[in-house]
Formats: structure tokens, sequence, C-alpha cells
């Protein structure tokens, strides 16, 4: 059998990182598997559904890098087919037009309330054979009412609904539109999907999905449903618990490897292990391994993962998704030093990218103001001597490197009589405007001399009008 697993999103919203989890799992076993990865845009409540969060989900998966095969499909783009299968079961006698009025099903639910019963269509329909006039019908599957739907979840294990307790779904409306749980079947069906993997607020579907698969006369997938993944609060996650939607990551500066590692530990396991490359994801992924209980989003965790990923990856590669966040602050990185060599100063102290950019825009722009606490200690007559000194020393050393500043700077505190820091501390302040950055030679060296002479110049001047 070749695998074949589909995410299908309802575009009513950005991709979310249940949904992200959802579709990395999918992703992982067919590529675990050499099999197909399809990607399924369910958009068929016209209402709810937007362009916009079509391309937000779109943008998502790209950016964890979750490629597909096949798709994306439109739902809508396959109406004349779930009108055929419709037809298809009305003519064998699987479905039935149904013309109760929102009366008639209101008044049907009071009455099961009265009588304390679990309010269900109670299938009248299913004998009338008259139109009734003016009444827009809608398509009723006919459920079968003997037997139980057995599901053998391959992470819940089995699973067994009775069909008393399930009553005749809508399969299409009085407007003609299919309803979710046909087109899901009619598209899984087509599209030969061999495994479901979703999220377990669809399980109470499944048993109707399978017994619609029985009346088209096709052999259902097998389903894995997925636990939930909660707050730290216990309820389910939500934007309450902070960013829930996969490309606020991004904005925020975390690294898509990371975002994914995150995911794949977030109820699915492979014994203690916690950092897993892609490829090691692919190969250790498996079905079994996803956990029977809900899990907890940690952020803590994610951003510890973050800034592991920041720390390990190629700073080639982290210097790629800087460059991104450089600019979205209207940063041209070619206007200072290579960010390859920025990760590499910076990696140790941000644990974000977004963090990261931030700390590192005095290399390629001029600050507008010192940091005020920082500016009081550091810039003063006091420490004046200390910047004339250096300023004098830097002006013309050869080579500008490293080593060459750090002695330099070294030499500096030696005459006045004074601790490196007397000297490093007020520069750091006059070149990057905070008490923060990267090794004082390090900083300088990427800097560069006609940026740090004109930031000590321009401290100076700050110190005589203070
Ligand atoms: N469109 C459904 C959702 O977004 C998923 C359907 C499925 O995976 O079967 O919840």
């Amino acid at each position: 059998m070749t695998v074949r697993t589909r995410f299908a999103p309802s575009p009513t919203g950005y991709l979310h990182i249940g949904g992200a989890r959802t579709a990395l799992f999918c992703w992982l076993y067919a590529r675990k598997h050499g099999g197909t990865f399809i990607l399924r845009i369910e958009d068929t409540d016209l209402e709810r559904s937007t362009v916009e969060s079509v391309n937000a989900i779109l943008e998502g998966m790209t950016w964890l890098g979750l490629d597909y095969d096949e798709g994306p499909f439109y739902q809508t783009d396959r109406f004349d087919r779930y009108r055929e299968l419709a037809q298809r079961l009305l003519a064998e006698g699987k479905a039935y037009h149904c013309y109760c009025t929102k009366e008639e099903l209101d008044a049907m639910r009071e009455q099961q309330l009265a009588r304390k019963e679990k309010p269900r269509y109670d299938g009248r329909c299913r004998l009338r054979r008259e139109p009734r006039p003016g009444v827009p019908p809608v398509v009723r599957f006919r459920n079968p009412e003997m037997g139980e739907v057995v599901i053998e979840d391959l992470v819940r294990g089995r699973v067994v609904v009775r069909n008393s307790e399930l009553d005749d779904l809508i399969l299409v409306r009085s407007d003609g539109s299919p309803t979710y749980n046909f087109t899901v079947v009619v598209d899984d069906l087509d599209m030969g999907i061999t495994h479901v993997i979703r999220g377990d607020d669809h399980i109470n579907n499944t048993p109707r999905q399978i017994n619609i698969f029985k009346a088209l006369g096709a052999e259902p997938p097998l389903y894995a449903h997925v636990p939930m993944i909660l707050g730290a609060d216990g309820a389910r996650l939500s934007k309450r618990h902070g960013a829930v939607s996969v490309m606020q990551y991004r904005d925020e500066g975390y690294l898509p490897e990371a975002l994914l590692n995150y995911l794949v530990r977030l109820g699915w396991s492979h014994g203690d292990q916690e950092i897993f490359s892609i490829d090691q994801m692919i190969q250790l992924f498996e079905i079994e391994g996803i956990n029977h209980s809900a899990s907890t989003f940690n952020p803590d965790k994610l951003l510890w993962l973050n800034h592991h990923y920041i720390m390990h990856s190629d700073p080639a590669h982290v210097a790629h998704h800087l460059r991104w966040h450089l600019g979205q602050r209207g940063i041209d990185p070619t206007t200072g030093p290579d960010p390859v060599a920025v990760v590499k100063a910076q990696r140790e102290r941000c644990k974000t990218l977004a963090e990261m950019a931030a700390a590192s825009l005095f290399f390629y722009q001029d600050f507008d103001r010192y940091d005020e606490k920082a500016a009081r200690k550091n810039l003063s007559q006091e420490t004046r001597p200390a910047l004339e000194a250096v300023y004098a020393a830097l002006e013309d050393l050869t080579p500008w490197s490293r080593e060459a500043i750090h002695d330099t700077v070294a030499v500096t505190a030696e005459r006045l009589g004074a601790k490196l820091g007397h000297v490093a501390q007020p520069l750091r302040v006059a070149v990057s405007g905070t008490a923060v950055s990267p090794p004082i030679d390090v900083t300088l060296e990427l800097l560069g001399r006609a940026k740090t002479l004109a930031r000590i110049e321009r401290a100076l001047d700050y110190i005589s009008n203070r």
C-alpha cells in the first residue's frame, strides 16, 4: 500500500499551532513511507472561508517547509462531484430527500428533550415519498439502523459506536451545498487517502464518515485521532494563551525547525529524546508514538529549543532568517557587517531572531538615543578621558581586527591606570547606545572603524552638552 495522507484545513483563520502539528504528522508519515502528502482546502463554508486565510495557510506551510505533493485542492471546485455522488446515493436508496421544516425539527427536538432523550433526527422523511411543494429538500444519509461501527483508531485503539446512536445526517443542504462530513468522505475516497491523521475533535464524525464510505461501496481509510493541545491552565489552546498563529512565531523570531521540533514533541515521543533534525523526525516518526492524552503547550520549552537551534544551526542558515528580520525593521543588511558574522557574535545572548535583530540594529544604522541608565553611568566627564584616549588609539589602528582592537583597549586602560571595563563599557555605550553587546573587540570589528570613530565623537559631544 502506498501511503497517502492529507492535511485538510478550513480556511477560516490563520494556520495555528494545532493545525501545523496535524500537518506535520501527516507530512512526516507520508515522507517516512515514501508516500504522498496532499493539501486540501476545505472551503465549502462560503461565509467563513476567506482568500486571506487560504494565503495564510499556504504561507505557513511554505515557511515550515511542509511541501505537498498534490494540491492544493479546493472543495469549492468539486461541487459537481459531490452532487453526482449524492445523486447516486439517492438513486440507490442510501440517501433520501427530507422536507422537514425548521418548525417541525424544532418541535421534534423539544419533544425529545421533554422526554429526556438525546435530540436527533427521527428519520420521519425516510418514508415520505411526495415532495412538499415550496419546501426545498435537504439530502439526508440513510444511516444503518442496526449494528455498530468499529473504528480501529491507530492512536486510541478500538472505538465502537452503535448505529442506533447516530441519526440521518444531512449530506446536502437545501441550498444545494454539501456538508463537511460528506465532502470529506468523497475527497478522502477520490484522493485515495490511506491514513487520516487529524485532531480528536473529529472523532464523533468518524463513525458517520465510515458509514458513508461503506454506502459508497468503498473501504474507509485508517484513522489516527491526535489528542488536543491545551494551554497551561488546562483549557484548549487559544489566543488567550498567547501566540497560536504559525506566522506570528516567525514574526517573533522563531526558526521553522525549532517550531517543527517543538510541534513533533507536542503529542509524540521517541524515548526521552528532545532534539530532532527533520531527517530524524522522518526516520523515527511512528503513529504508535503519538500520546494518548492531551498535551500542554509550553512556550518556555519552545523558546529553549529556538535558542538551541540559533546556537547550533549553520550560522549562514540562521543569517538567512536574520536578514528577513532586519528587513522587517527597514534595514538593508548590505549597509553593515555580514549577518553571518553578526549571528556568530550574538547567538549566545539572543533566544529569538527578533531579539537578535533588535540588538544588532546599531551595526547598520545610527540609534536615536542612548539607553538612559547606561548613558548616565558611562557617558560623563569622568569617562571622557577614556573615550578620548581610545579614540586616538583606534584612529590609526591596523589591522582593524578583533585581536588588535582587544590589545588597544587593554593598553589604553593600562595607561590610564584603570580596569579594562572602565574603557570598554563607556566605549560600548558610545557605539551601541546600550550597556549590552557582544564582547567589545567583536563589536568594534563588526561595526568598522568609520562608524566606531563617528560614534565616539558623538558620545563626546553628548558629554559636553550634558
Ligand atoms: N477541515 C477540517 C478542519 O479544519 C478537517 C477535516 C479532517 O481532517 O477530516 O477541522
